[in-house]
């Protein structure tokens, strides 16, 4: 059960999935100005759908007829591809239309997955102008291949599929208070980051998780068992949970629960960047199977954690030896606030604040890559 790889048709039909409210609203002049003369010089022809809303992209995803098109490709931030892959596992024929191959081109603020991608294709860390160019040029190339998308559940009952993180605390609260300096670009991050250390809290919670397997800290094997086949799954019936007890039981005896409650965030990421210039999982990959957790505990001076993320900028925060600072690789995790206080992200999504717990489904979409 190895990696799959494919390429794109030409002429090939491209969806384009706009926000024209995303980023510094600069969205639809770039697609004119940069990406549209290098798709035609691909042979790739895009239709443009602007959306109008939040969960526009979703709604119109879950009803599509996909056959009309090689490629969905989402100009804005992250947001936007959150919406289209949750709104194809809405679908009955989810498999299927998950076959799709996505493609992310950076016209957001938080453009974590391109810039991911744009490292993974071992290219130059580069943002803005040269970020979305770099992308457009990995779309034009047109190679696909699989990516994981980790399953999130919610103790009210909500199912969301991720393709880049979930968080709490610190990181998450940056994340969503920045959103008002949402015009500043990808510098929305560093101003919030400096105004949430100036009134650093501590959050409550118990944290666990599934270890990744006795190579733990090692990468992957790279003959991962496949997933047992689902029973009882009908046509159409959402991949299940295998590893999960539900919320509200104790977590399998396979898993640790870190004794500590006290946090400053917790963060699971599957893919390198947590923002343009934020490497926060260097040794991520698109399908390494893996979740990577990372958790600041509580007693961390400002200090430390203003160094913490100096360092994440060049990926070199776990070589500081912060003893507050840990990272374990994961199959799944569970996070049991404590209380309803902060928020968390769900792929730099706001999301209300309650225990969540998630696995990861390896290579359950498909992605344009270099
Ligand atoms: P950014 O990186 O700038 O945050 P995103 O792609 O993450 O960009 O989009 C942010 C949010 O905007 C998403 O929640 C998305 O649903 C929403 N959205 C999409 N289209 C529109 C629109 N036309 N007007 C306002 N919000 C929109
Ligand atoms: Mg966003």
């Amino acid at each position: 059960e190895g990696a799959s790889y494919g390429v794109l048709p030409r002429p090939c039909r491209a969806l384009v999935l706009l926000n024209p409210q995303s980023g510094a609203g600069r969205a639809l002049d770039d697609f004119h100005a940069v990406v549209q003369p290098m798709l035609a010089d691909a042979d790739i022809a895009p239709s443009i759908f602007i959306t109008e809303r939040p969960h526009h992209a979703q709604e119109r995803m879950r009803e599509e007829d996909l056959s009309q098109w090689d490629t969905l490709v989402v100009m804005s931030g992250d947001g936007l591809l959150h919406e289209v892959v949750n709104g194809l596992m809405e679908r009955p024929d989810w498999e299927e239309a998950l076959k799709t191959p996505l493609c992310i081109l950076p016209g957001g603020s938080g453009n974590a997955l391109a810039a991911s991608i744009n490292y993974y294709a071992g290219n130059d860390h580069v943002a803005k102008k040269k970020l979305l160019t770099n992308c457009t040029f990995i779309l034009c190339k047109g190679l696909h291949a699989q990516m994981d998308l980790v399953s999130l559940s919610t103790a009210s009952g909500k199912r969301f599929f991720s393709f880049l993180g979930f968080g709490w605390g610190f990181i998450a609260d940056v994340d969503i208070d920045s959103e008002k300096y949402r015009r500043l670009g990808n510098a929305r991050f560093t101003l919030g980051t400096l105004q949430c250390l100036a009134r650093l809290r501590v959050y409550q919670g118990r944290l666990s998780y599934l270890p990744l397997g006795p190579e733990h800290g090692a990468p992957p094997a790279p003959r991962d068992p496949p997933e047992p086949p689902e029973e009882g799954t009908e046509q159409g019936a959402l991949p299940s949970d295998s590893l999960l007890a539900p919320l509200g039981q104790p977590v399998p005896a396979s898993w640790a629960v870190v004794p500590e409650e006290e946090f400053v965030c917790v963060y699971a990421i599957y893919q390198s960047h947590l923002g343009t210039n934020l490497l926060m999982a260097p040794a991520a990959r698109l399908d390494d199977g893996c979740i990577h957790l990372f958790y600041v505990r509580a007693g961390i001076s400002r200090v430390a954690l203003l160094k913490v993320f100096l360092a994440m900028g060049r990926g070199t925060h776990l070589d500081l030896g912060c003893p507050h600072l840990h990272h374990v690789p994961v199959r799944a995790f569970r996070l049991e606030p404590r209380g309803s206080a902060g928020v968390m992200t769900v792929d730099g999504e706001a999301l209300a604040c309650e225990p969540v717990q998630g696995q990861l489904h390896r290579r359950l979409c498909r992605v344009v890559c270099g």
